[in-house]
Parts: C-alpha cells; structure tokens; sequence
C-alpha cells in the first residue's frame, strides 16, 4: 500500500513536471547570438468560431513552450455572436496580451483572419494594429488596409477542402496580384493535421514565407495529444533579439523552419543552419589496435532526426538509415579499414524538407584530435 501510494505520488509529480517542464525548454538551439523562436500565428476563440476564452489560449501556450502567440478570429465569420456580441475585433487580443506579465517569455501579438471565399480564400494578417480597420465588403481593401497597418500577410490553408476539394493549392490570378505587388508575404504549408507539397512549391517560387500554423479551434492537447510528447505545428523565426519586432523583420526575410510532427519543412539554408546547430559530433577515436572509429553524435533539439549515411562506409552497429532521438546521443561506430586523421561523412536528412520531395543533404567533417 505504501509502495503503491509512493508510487501514485511519484508518478503524480512525475507528470505534474512533464506537464510543465516543456516551458523551459529550447526546442532547437540557434548559432551564436541568435534564437530559433517558436511561433503559432493562426489562433481562435469564442470571439469567432473557436471553443475556449482567449486566456486558455494564452495558458496553453505558456505549458508548451511557446515564444509568441497571434490571435486570429474570423473577421465577417462570427457564428456566437448571438451569445458574444463583438463590436471590436480587437477584442480576443485585448483580454489574451493583459494576461502576458512583464518580462515573460511568451508575447501575444495582434491579428484577424480575413475571411472570403477562393479567390482568395482565408488570409492572415498579424502584427497589426487595429482589426476594425480591416473589415470592407470586397476582397481587396481589408488586405491593403493590413499591410498599410505594417501588417504581416499569409495565405492560410491554400489546400482546404472545402476551397479546393482536391487537396492542391493552386494560386488564382486574384494572388498572384497579391504577391506581384508585395501585399501578401507568407503562405501556409502546415494547417493543422495537413502538410501541401503545392503550397511549398508556391512559397519556394514566389519567394514567400514558409509557415505553419495550429489553426487551433478546439485545445491543443486533444489535438495534438501535448500531454503525451506531441506537439501543435509550429514555426520557427531566427532572430537576433527575442522582441516582437525582431521576429516581424525576420518572418518578412523568410527565416522561418515548420515544425510538424517530425518533419522540418523550410527554405535549404534555414533548414541547414538548424540541422548543423543542433546535430553535433564529439571528437572521434580509434580503440587501440583497431581501424573502427567510435564517434559520438548528439541531437540537441526536441525533434528527432531520421538520417541516411550516403557514405561508402559501413558502420558497426546499424544500417545507413537510423533515427537520433530528440535531447539523446549515441555512438557510432565506423568500419574505415585503416586510420583516417580526417573523414567527411555525408548524410541525408530524411526527416528534412527543403523542396518537394527533396531532403537536406550534409557533409560533416571529423577530425581525430593529435
Ligand atoms: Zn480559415
Ligand atoms: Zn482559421
């Protein structure tokens, strides 16, 4: 009984800090003077057609670790407005960033789904100013008001079902207007459960910025099942500095990596500079007496990563293909059938996409300490 109760406790406090401990945790480390912050910039409540009061929103997102949060109702979408008249769209925004205390990792930023049908279906307009000012009866207006505003502007789920009932995002003269006179900056990959090769495509040819979003309605958790190591889709922003205004340059600059399941979805740099900062080998050693180099290779991220050895090697211990856990390290052991002072091994990362279809190919080069 004592045993059963110790182990009741140990367990409760067990997942009482799992629960929490995600919060202080750095999914991906950055190089130098730099961050890889998290991002969910597609969010709603009861003010549009979403389940929960904005302070779950904010509470959810503190408990998963995330560095900025935008809110996004549906600007014309509002079926609880019998039960929640909402006169000012700036209204969810408002009752979410009071909750945010001074000097707390996480910043909430202001935003609204401009919502129409293809084209151009739903775009997303975060960091602005006033949501109110984006609402006109056409297509057009509340988009240029946005990015009058400074507003940073998206395509969200160009692969929607109900828009699209065969899945391919497609753009429409109505966006290629948009992108032709830079009033539309980003476009969504990752909505939710759903990842659009097309819309990759699309970002990688009219250079726009590669997100993805929860588009959350419901809780995180049962969708993405947190409390059990998932995770919602996120993007990650390289900054050099941690305040909103930083990230705002950077999404427009493009540097962002999506985080979905365990896939990293990006442009080829952004997705080599986070795959080199956090994959990292210690010094190899040759046992005495022996040409089978141990080296230990560590995952410092949250995310595992699923590697392919492209080499003309053979290692001791496993195939080419194998997976390095997230946070974990393991050795590997490789067959170079004499001394090698020097040895590049290059790698594919499976789990890596940088184009349709297309992973990260890397090189690293070890070097045996003398
Ligand atoms: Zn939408
Ligand atoms: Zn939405």
């Amino acid at each position: 009984m004592i045993f059963l109760r110790s182990f009741v406790c140990y367990f409760g406090i067990a997942l009482f800090l799992s629960s929490f401990s995600i919060q202080a945790q750095e999914f991906f480390k950055a190089k130098k003077q730099y961050h890889w912050l998290s991002t969910d910039l597609h969010i709603h409540t009861v003010f549009s057609d979403g389940d929960v009061w904005p302070s779950i929103r904010v509470e959810e997102a503190r408990r998963e670790g995330l560095d900025l949060i935008a809110i996004t109702e549906h600007l014309e979408y509002q079926p609880h407005s019998e039960d929640i008249p909402h006169p000012d769209r700036n209204r969810s925004f408002i009752i979410a960033n009071d909750m945010v205390q001074p000097n707390e990792r996480l910043q909430v930023i202001n935003g609204s789904e401009i919502t129409r049908k293809m084209p151009p279906g739903h775009i997303n307009a975060v960091f602005i100013k006033d949501g109110n000012a984006l609402l006109y009866s056409d297509s057009l207006s509340g988009i240029e008001a946005a990015n009058k505003q400074g507003g940073f502007v998206f395509w969200n789920h160009p692969n929607y079902d109900k828009h699209r009932p065969d899945g391919i995002a497609r753009l429409e003269p109505f966006h290629k207007y948009l992108i032709k006179n830079k009033l539309l900056h980003g476009i969504e990959v990752v909505n939710g459960l759903t990842y659009s090769e097309e819309a990759l495509k699309i970002a990688l040819d009219n250079n726009l910025t590669i997100l993805g979003t929860s588009d959350i309605h419901s809780l995180t958790d049962w969708k993405h099942s947190v409390s059990s190591g998932g995770h919602r889709p996120m993007t990650f922003v390289l900054t050099d500095d941690k305040t909103p205004v930083a990230l705002k340059k950077a999404l427009f600059e493009g540097k962002t990596v999506v985080w979905f399941d365990n896939l990293l979805i990006g442009k080829k740099d952004n997705i080599e500079d986070l795959v080199r900062n956090n994959l990292s080998f210690d010094i190899p050693i040759y046992p005495k007496g022996k040409t089978i180099l141990n080296v230990e290779l560590t995952n410092h991220s949250a995310s595992p990563f699923h590697l392919e050895y492209t080499g003309e090697y053979t290692f001791h211990q496993r195939s080419s293909i194998f997976i390095v856990p997230a946070k974990s390290s393991m050795v590997l052991m490789i067959k170079t059938e004499k001394i090698r002072n020097k040895l590049s091994l290059p790698f594919k990362v499976l789990n890596t996409l940088i184009a349709p279809k297309k992973h990260l190919n890397l090189i690293f080069i070890l070097k045996q300490q003398i």
